[in-house]
């Protein structure tokens, strides 16, 4: 499957995305957890990601076009890919629709996660994070804390909050979100690709999105 995952801040774009790959081998494209990455290896890329980042804004479509024109033409791309995080701005949008055109690949559809807004303040002021960068499993102190506090399951490395996941940046956040990526919503509908959920679990979202594919 080739899906875009549309939805707020804390909507569950990962952990459905996640669920995702398990059903047919399409591989999760996170943009941020990409740039997180980078700026922990401290790379160019996360050099010139990390201001915008702290502050919860969007970092410059040009260099995350730069990132997703190589990702998406790795091999592992081709049993189909979800993206998570990306895009987030029309510009973005309209470069994708480009870039894939150019390569030939065409999308199933893009499936917007509608969370209440009370749902997605709750979530993001008690979701943790790994530390690892080769891991950012993601936990929630309430809801599904690691078993032992402060340590991650998958890896042992440290779980921590985001830097970007204060108040005042995910407000900020938030913010971005309507201004800039909630528009994308019209816009996949007008491309005939969209597909509402409007779901607060995930195995909600997954049945929808299975039962829309037929699978
Ligand atoms: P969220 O939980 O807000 O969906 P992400 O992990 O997707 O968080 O993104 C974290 C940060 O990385 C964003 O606030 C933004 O600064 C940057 N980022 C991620 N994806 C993009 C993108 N497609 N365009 C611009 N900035 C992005
Ligand atoms: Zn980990």
């Amino acid at each position: 499957m080739k899906l875009i995952l549309l939805g707020a801040p804390g909507a569950g774009k990962g952990t459905v995305a996640k669920m995702l790959t398990k059903i047919d081998g399409a591989v999760q494209i996170s943009t941020g957890d990409i740039l997180r990455g980078a700026v922990q290896a401290g790379t160019e890329l996360g050099k010139e990601a990390e201001a915008y980042m702290k502050r919860g804004d969007l970092v410059p479509d040009e260099l995350i076009m730069g990132i997703m024109e190589k990702r998406l033409q790795a091999p592992d791309c081709e049993k189909g890919f979800l993206l998570d995080g990306f895009p987030r701005t029309i510009a973005q949008a309209d470069a994708l629709k480009a870039l894939l055109a150019r390569l030939g690949i065409e999308l199933d559809m893009a499936v917007n996660i509608d969370v209440p807004r009370e749902v997605i303040l709750d979530r993001l002021t008690t979701r943790r994070t790994c530390a690892n960068p080769k891991c950012q499993a993601i936990y929630n102190v309430k809801s599904s804390p690691p078993k032992q506090e402060g340590v991650c399951d998958k890896c042992g490395s440290p779980v921590v909050q985001r830097e970007d996941e204060t108040e005042a940046a995910i407000s900020h956040r938030l913010q971005t979100y309507s201004e800039k990526t909630a528009p994308l919503i019209g816009f996949y509908e007008k491309e005939g690709l969209l597909l509402n959920v409007s779901a607060t679990s995930s195995d909600a979202v997954i049945a929808a999105i299975q039962a829309k594919l037929g699978l």
